[in-house]
């Protein structure tokens, strides 16, 4: 092995960080510990059966092809049933020329990046935002600068303030990068008023919005909300999907949708990266879409993920001590809900001992890109058991009285 090894590594990855999650994700794995820590669906959310089923016959049916390397555009029956379930589920009108499936949307992250950003360049990001996303925004050198979120999601006086900030400075951000579904880790959802406000003011500035939503086809209360996409009808968003959370993320799927000229550009990223996404998950995936399973498969992981909701918010109601500052969000979709302590509390440190008591939360610090904000955390509750739920907010909520 060379000696120079801090010579011949890019300064790129020189910035790059293992991911914090996944570093304490280790910490948690011991059969005792109950964790809210992971963001993993429910397994028990797979179609496994149906699954195996369609893998054998895409193999009968379509195996020469969906063993060979495939098109980076895609595969064509998989971008067809796309259009038709975005025309379904946002009235969204899509042609091929504006969709590109990716292995999963962190790939469809590291290609916003990839693509946008030169290092030094501004982006906006919600604080807190996906830790992933600042993974990626890292490797490319961005500068992440970072406006609140409240219940309603972005907060859109903080997003002008910024913006004026930066005029001063004759800084002009790349983009405006947001989580408006379900938020991960916060579990908020921007209102109407906001994603149009948001619009309003990317129009204003010429500005791009990357909207990121891996969790928007599984709410389980409250009124559908169009998607800046559609309210934009895509003139200046480009927006992340992906079926890790809707069908199984061990098939690295997901899809990219925006105007010709930005997916153009994705495809030249994406032949740097991988040829092409797996062609095998996407005739399963496609064939899946079109024999109509994904309405059942999400109204079984919809009234599965509400009733844990449910659950977790009616034991944190009963046990956590609400009077001393304690407050958590109610999210109306996704995985996750987001715990804010009082100010001086240091939910890190306060990690070890709940490690001590055998239950696990994600530090709310990782989802700053500075690192600096330590009084909050997040529960998953898509993944633990009803009993371990239940069992799961005891043991919290005696760390945290303690603590207090
Ligand atoms: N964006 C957000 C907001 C996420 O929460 C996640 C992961 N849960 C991703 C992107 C990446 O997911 P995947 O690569 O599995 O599609």
């Amino acid at each position: 092995m060379t000696n120079r090894l801090n010579d011949i590594f890019s300064d790129n990855v020189m910035n790059m960080k293992r991911s914090v999650i996944r570093e304490l994700l280790k910490l948690t794995q011991k059969p005792e510990i109950i964790s809210f820590a992971g963001g993993l669906p429910s397994p028990l959310s797979f179609p496994i059966d149906i699954i195996k089923e369609i893998a054998c016959s895409v193999l009968d049916n379509n195996g020469a092809k969906a063993l060979q390397y495939g098109a980076t555009e895609g595969v064509n029956e998989l971008v067809d049933e796309l259009i038709k379930i975005l025309k379904d589920f946002d009235n969204v009108d899509l042609e091929k020329k504006n969709i590109i499936p990716t292995t999963a949307s962190q790939q469809g992250l590291d290609f916003v990046a990839k693509v946008f950003c030169n290092p030094g360049d501004v982006i906006i990001v919600e604080a807190p935002t996906y830790v992933g996303a600042i993974s990626a925004f890292n490797s490319y050198r961005a500068k992440m600068v970072e406006v609140e979120l409240d219940n309603d999601g972005m907060k859109m006086d903080d997003l002008e303030s910024i913006l004026k900030d930066l005029n001063e400075k004759g800084i002009k951000p790349k983009f405006i990068y947001t989580i408006p579904d379900f938020h991960n880790p916060a579990g908020v959802t921007m209102s109407i008023e906001r994603r149009k406000k948001l619009l309003s003011i990317a129009e204003r500035e010429d500005l791009l919005i990357i909207e990121d939503s891996p969790y928007r086809m599984i709410r389980f209360r409250g009124e559908h909300i169009p998607s800046l996409y559609a309210l934009n009808k895509g003139k200046r968003v480009m927006s992340l999907f992906t079926f890790s959370k809707i069908l199984v993320p061990g098939f690295r799927l997901g899809w990219i949708i925006g105007p010709e000229n930005l997916v153009e550009k994705i495809i030249v990223a994406k032949q740097a990266s991988d040829l092409c996404s797996p062609p095998f998950n996407q005739y399963i995936t496609a064939e899946f879409l079109k024999r109509g399973h994904l309405t059942n498969t999400l109204t079984n992981t919809i009234a599965m993920y509400k009733e844990k909701n449910e659950l977790m918010l009616k034991m944190l109601d009963e046990y956590m001590p609400k009077d001393k500052g304690v407050s958590w969000t109610k999210p109306d979709g996704g995985l996750f809900l987001w715990v804010t302590m009082p100010e001086h509390v240091d939910c890190d440190e306060m990690f070890k001992v709940a490690i001590k008591e055998n239950v696990a939360y994600v530090i709310g610090s990782a989802f700053y890109p500075k690192g600096d904000k330590k009084n909050s955390f997040r529960l998953n509750f898509s993944y633990p058991s009803k009993d371990d739920i239940v069992e799961g907010v005891k043991r919290l909520a005696k760390v945290i009285n303690e603590t207090i």
